[in-house]
C-alpha cells in the first residue's frame, strides 16, 4: 500500500496542477488551431496567411499588435503594469517538402517558390507546434493577468528556415520600436525525444551555420587534348580533398567543426572538359573564430589550388545564408530548467549535449537579451519505446514522414511556454 501510495502521489499532483488543468477548456481550441496550421503552411518570406492568423488570435486576446516586421513578423504586446520584459517567440515557415506522413490533416499545400518553381510545402520542422503552444500560452497568460505583472511580448518570426527571420526583425526596429525584453524565450520541438519531455542544453546549443557557394574556373576544351585546357573538376577534386585538412589539421580537435561538400556540379558530357565547376559548402561551428577561420581556410584553399593549376580565374566564394551559434544563456538556463522540474520531475526533464543543427533564435541573444531555447518531445511514448528496442530510426526533422504526436506535445509546449513567462513575470513575494 505504501509502494502504491508513492507511485500515485506524482501523478495525482501534476493532474491537480492549476496551470496543467487551465489547458483542458482550450486544449479543443488549439488542436483545431493545430490541424488547420499543418494543413496550410507556407514557405520562408512568405507566411501572410500564417502571419494574419498570429495576428488576429493576439488581438482577440488584448494584445497590442504590430504586423509586417522583418518581412511577415508580428509582436504583440500586453502591458500589465511595472514589471520585467518577457518576450516568447515562435515561427511561422514550413519547408518545401511533399508531406508523406499518412495524416488525415496532412498538407496538400503547393507553392511557388523563390527561385520560381512549383514546390510542394509541409510544416516538416515542427513550427506549426510552436505557433499552436505560443497561441496557448498567449490564451492563458492573458487570462491570468493577476498573477504576473510586466511586459508580454510575444514574437512570431517568419523565414527560420533560411536563417533570415529573426535579424529581419531585429533590423526592422524589434527592439527599439517595441521594448528590449529582459527575456527571451521559445521551443522547438524534438523527433528523438518523446512526448511530455523537455530537454535544455546550457550555454551554446545550436551550431552556426554558413552556407557557401563556390565557382571553380578553368578553360574548356576537348577532353582528348587536355593540355590545351585548365581542368576545373581536377582544381576542384583536389579542392575537395584539400578542404578536409580544415577540420582535420587546422581545427582544434576540443573545438566542433564541420565543413561538409554537399553539392558539386560541372561538365555535360565525356568527351568536354567544361569551364567552371560549382561547389555548395555548409560550414559548421559554434565558436566565431573558428567559423572564420573555416571560411577564411576554404577560400584560401580554393585560391591556392586554382593557382596552382594555373586557373585563368580565382574561384569566387560566396556565403548565401548564415545562422549564428545559439548560446542558451546559463543563469537564465538554470532558472527554468530547475523550475520545470519542480513541476514536471525530474525524469521529465532532461539535460542534452549541443547539435550541429541551428536556429536563428540565436540573433536575440547576440543582440544582448538572455535568451533559452529549450525542446519540447514530439514523439509518441510507446513509438519512441518501440524505436529504442528494435533500433529503428525515427523520422527526423524536416523529413516527409515527421508527425508529432500531437496532443501530448501540445499540452507539454503550452505547459512550458506559459510556465516560463510565470516564472519570469511574477510578482515579488509581498
Ligand atoms: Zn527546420
Ligand atoms: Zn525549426
Amino acid at each position: 500500500m505504501m509502494i502504491l501510495c508513492t507511485v500515485l502521489a506524482a501523478p495525482v499532483l501534476a493532474a491537480a496542477d492549476p496551470l496543467r488543468k487551465s489547458i483542458d477548456p482550450i486544449y479543443a481550441d488549439l488542436d483545431a488551431l493545430y490541424i488547420d496550421l499543418h494543413k496550410t503552411p507556407e514557405l520562408s518570406r512568405q507566411e501572410v496567411q500564417t502571419s494574419a492568423k498570429m495576428a488576429d488570435r493576439l488581438r482577440r486576446l488584448g494584445f497590442d499588435v504590430t504586423t509586417q516586421i522583418g518581412g511577415h513578423g508580428v509582436v504583440g504586446l500586453l502591458r500589465n503594469g511595472d514589471g520585467p520584459t518577457v518576450m516568447l517567440r515562435a515561427d511561422l515557415d514550413g519547408l518545401p517538402i511533399e508531406e508523406k506522413t499518412g495524416v488525415p490533416y496532412a498538407s496538400q499545400v503547393i507553392a511557388t517558390s523563390a527561385a520560381g518553381k512549383s514546390v510542394p510545402v509541409m510544416h516538416a520542422c515542427g513550427h506549426d507546434i510552436h505557433m499552436t503552444a505560443w497561441v496557448g500560452a498567449a490564451t492563458l497568460l492573458a487570462n491570468a493577468r493577476d498573477r504576473w505583472r510586466g511586459t508580454l511580448m510575444m514574437v512570431a518570426q517568419p523565414a527560420e528556415e533560411t536563417g533570415s527571420g529573426a535579424l529581419a526583425m531585429l533590423k526592422d526596429g524589434l527592439f527599439t520600436r517595441f521594448p528590449k525584453p529582459d527575456f527571451a524565450f521559445g521551443i522547438h520541438d524534438h523527433s528523438g525525444l518523446p512526448a511530455g519531455k523537455v530537454a535544455f542544453t546550457s550555454g551554446f546549443a545550436l551550431a552556426s551555420v554558413d552556407s557557401v557557394d563556390a565557382t571553380i574556373f578553368g578553360r574548356g576544351g576537348h577532353g582528348a587534348y587536355p593540355h590545351t585546357t585548365v581542368d576545373p573538376i581536377v582544381i576542384a577534386a583536389r579542392s575537395v580533398v584539400a578542404l578536409q585538412t580544415l577540420v582535420a589539421r587546422e581545427n582544434n580537435p576540443l573545438d566542433p567543426a564541420v565543413v561538409t561538400v554537399g553539392s558539386i556540379h560541372g561538365g555535360s558530357k565525356h568527351n568536354i572538359i567544361p569551364d567552371e565547376v560549382r561547389l555548395q559548402i555548409t560550414v559548421r561551428s559554434y565558436k566565431e573564430a573558428v567559423r572564420k577561420k573555416l571560411l577564411a581556410g576554404i577560400d584560401r584553399i580554393l585560391k591556392a589550388e586554382a593557382a596552382a593549376a594555373n586557373a585563368p580565374r580565382e574561384p569566387t566564394t560566396v556565403v548565401s545564408e548564415s545562422t549564428p551559434a545559439t548560446f542558451n544563456d546559463p543563469a537564465l538556463t538554470s532558472r527554468l530548467a530547475a523550475m520545470l522540474r519542480a513541476r514536471m520531475g525530474t525524469t521529465a526533464v532532461v539535460e542534452l549535449p549541443p547539435v550541429m543543427g541551428a536556429e536563428d533564435f540565436a540573433e536575440y541573444g547576440r543582440a544582448g537579451v538572455p535568451a533559452a531555447i529549450f525542446w519540447v518531445g514530439g514523439v509518441e511514448p510507446q513509438k519512441f519505446a518501440e524505436a529504442k528496442r528494435s533500433g529503428a530510426v525515427l523520422p527526423s526533422l524536416h523529413s516527409p514522414h515527421f508527425v508529432p504526436a500531437r496532443e501530448p506535445t501540445i499540452r507539454t509546449a503550452v505547459e512550458t511556454m506559459t510556465a516560463a513567462a510565470l516564472e519570469l513575470l511574477a510578482k515579488p513575494a509581498p
